[in-house]
């Protein structure tokens, strides 16, 4: 990667992060004419998510046509789930027409930002050096620091190791002994993808996960054709399938009951993929659907089910050189070891990084509070720091980028508002705040995520679903389609504090 150029020693808007949420977020303020801002990326390229999981298999689990901007409609997608490096394509395409990479700093990652209140604004400290910013918008990912198991003897392993977002390339598997750790979304898109290559796959499962048939099928020429040249045709589509999605929402937020349906689907799936009663009822969940992620895969159950696949159920206790032990003793030896154990999501790396008011380190007022935002998006004692994808604002059942492009959009409203109304720092109302987490947290406790027997990665160490929106997405649009400034605590700009017109093109091109 080039050396990046020197940062500009002040910027308006800061973002963190190249995904969807931060290229969302640079494409919103070009837009609305604000020139004075900057992304900075730890990695090469935009893309987040997409970028950095290029595993054999890697592809969206919600349909594209709704997994993709709603500006930037696609006409092209080969499928209804397209693979990785489809979706990865599509970003850099979007990014490179938005006009907006010019103010990308790749290879840059934000390492500590510090809240001035005298100055109202933050003083950022990067790789690539250190500036101010009015503004810092975190689109940083809630899935984006992978989790390594903490496996007594991983680091003794002899052969390569590796997380499933960290996918190494170098090594083909081809004719060797591998084992993946875990049964999550992406152990079962790998699974399948590596089965036919590798000499023996070892699955090493701590809970049984649902999984649906995956209804996938090629896009026509015809259809793609109908889609580029009706774009209304291709809206309506869209708009079929955000509201199909939502009809599952009762399911995960009123009465499991209703998921009867879609259980009897898994139940069948397992039946259709699985001969052997025993491995059928290794791999048949014990908690209600919904719990955990719902995934979805026509070929995982067929995977377990071959001559050269191990599915092992026994927890691991060590791992040596050559192999992996689990509890009653037997030895496996393996040459690869994959772990898809998930990321960090109840302990976003990026608050141990984030200093409000007082000193006060995000992370610490995370653990004092619960991980908890107003609307998601802004947090009381950080003014001026806007999430994009925050606390509770994940989904089981739809599309991200809608949710992403929502939070966008109330960001975008308070930005306005500080510009109209000369405020040089906002920050929401503790009590305002409490009221929304209130809300929340009542609303969790009738949810599968919270009652329906199982552990996820959506709940914190006090078992609080701190990852997760309990509503349906068009009530998480609506409620941040205004910027509630009545809800904020505000500070008149004062004369001293940054400028508010830095020069206009912050960055040069890359
Ligand atoms: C394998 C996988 C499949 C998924 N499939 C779906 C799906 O089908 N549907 C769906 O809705 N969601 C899916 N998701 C969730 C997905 O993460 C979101 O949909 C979306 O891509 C998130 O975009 P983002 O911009 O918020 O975060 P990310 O895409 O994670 O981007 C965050 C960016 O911030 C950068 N960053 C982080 N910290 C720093 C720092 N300190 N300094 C500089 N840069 C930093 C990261 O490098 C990264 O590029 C999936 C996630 C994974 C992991």
């Amino acid at each position: 990667m080039d050396t990046p150029p020197p940062l500009p020693a002040h910027v308006g808007v800061l973002v963190i992060g190249a995904g969807f949420g931060g290229l969302g977020t640079a494409i919103k303020l070009e837009e609305r004419g604000e020139r004075d801002f900057l992304v900075v990326e730890r990695g090469p390229d935009v893309g987040g998510t997409w970028r950095d999981n290029t595993y054999p298999g890697a592809a969206c689990d919600v349909p594209s046509q709704l997994y993709s901007f709603s500006f930037a409609p696609n006409p092209d997608w080969s499928s209804s789930f397209s693979p990785q490096p489809e979706i990865q394509a599509y970003i850099q395409r979007v990014a490179e027409r938005s006009g907006v990479l010019d103010r990308f700093r790749f290879g840059v990652e934000l390492e500590e930002a510090t809240w001035d209140d005298a100055a109202q604004l933050w003083h950022v400290r990067t790789s690539a050096g250190s500036c101010t910013a009015r503004v810092l918008v975190s689109a940083a990912g809630a899935l984006s620091d992978p989790k390594l198991p903490d496996i007594d003897g991983i680091d003794s392993f002899a052969g390569p190791v590796f997380h499933s977002a960290q996918w190494n390339h170098d090594d083909d598997l081809t004719g060797k002994r591998v084992a993946v750790i875990g049964t999550g979304a992406s152990a079962v898109q790998i699974g399948p993808e590596i089965a036919d290559r590798v000499e023996h796959l070892d699955v090493y499962q701590r809970t049984a996960p649902w999984v649906m048939p995956r209804h996938d099928r090629p896009y026509t020429p015809l259809e793609r054709l109908a889609f580029r040249r009706l774009p209304v045709l291709q809206k309506l589509y869209r708009t079929a399938i955000y509201w199909g999605r939502e009809t599952f929402v009762p399911a995960f937020t009123v009465n499991p009951k209703l998921a009867a349906p879609a259980r009897k689907a898994a139940l069948k799936n397992i039946a259709i993929g699985i001969k052997d009663p025993e491995l059928r009822r290794k791999v048949t969940p014990t908690f209600a659907m919904g719990c955990k992620r719902i995934l979805i895969s026509n070929d995982w159950y067929p995977t377990l089910a071959r001559e050269d696949v191990d599915l092992v159920t026994d927890p691991i206790s060590k791992i040596t050189p050559s192999g992996i032990v689990t509890r009653d003793g037997v030895e496996r030896e393996v040459d690869v070891l994959i772990v898809a154990t998930g990321f960090h999501t109840t302990d976003l790396p990026i608050a141990e990084r984030i200093t409000g008011r007082d000193g006060v380190l995000l992370s610490d007022y995370f653990r004092a509070h619960g991980m908890q935002a107003y609307k998601g998006t802004t947090v009381a004692g950080f003014p001026n720091l806007f999430f994009v994808v925050g606390p509770n604002t994940g989904l089981g059942h739809s599309s991200m980028v809608f949710i992403i492009e929502s939070q966008i959009t109330y960001v975008m409203g308070a930005l306005e508002a500080m510009r109209q109304r000369g405020i040089g720092a906002l920050e929401p109302d503790p009590a305002a705040q409490q009221r929304w987490n209130d809300d929340i947290q009542r609303r969790m406790q009738r949810t599968v995520w919270s009652a329906g027997g199982c552990s996820s990665w959506y709940l914190d160490e006090h078992g609080r679903n701190v990852t997760l929106w309990p509503r349906t997405t068009f009530v998480f649009r609506w409620l941040l389609s205004r910027f509630d400034l009545d809800r904020y605590v505000v500070t008149p700009r004062r004369e001293a504090a940054a400028p508010s017109v830095v020069p206009e093109t912050v960055g040069s091109a890359q």
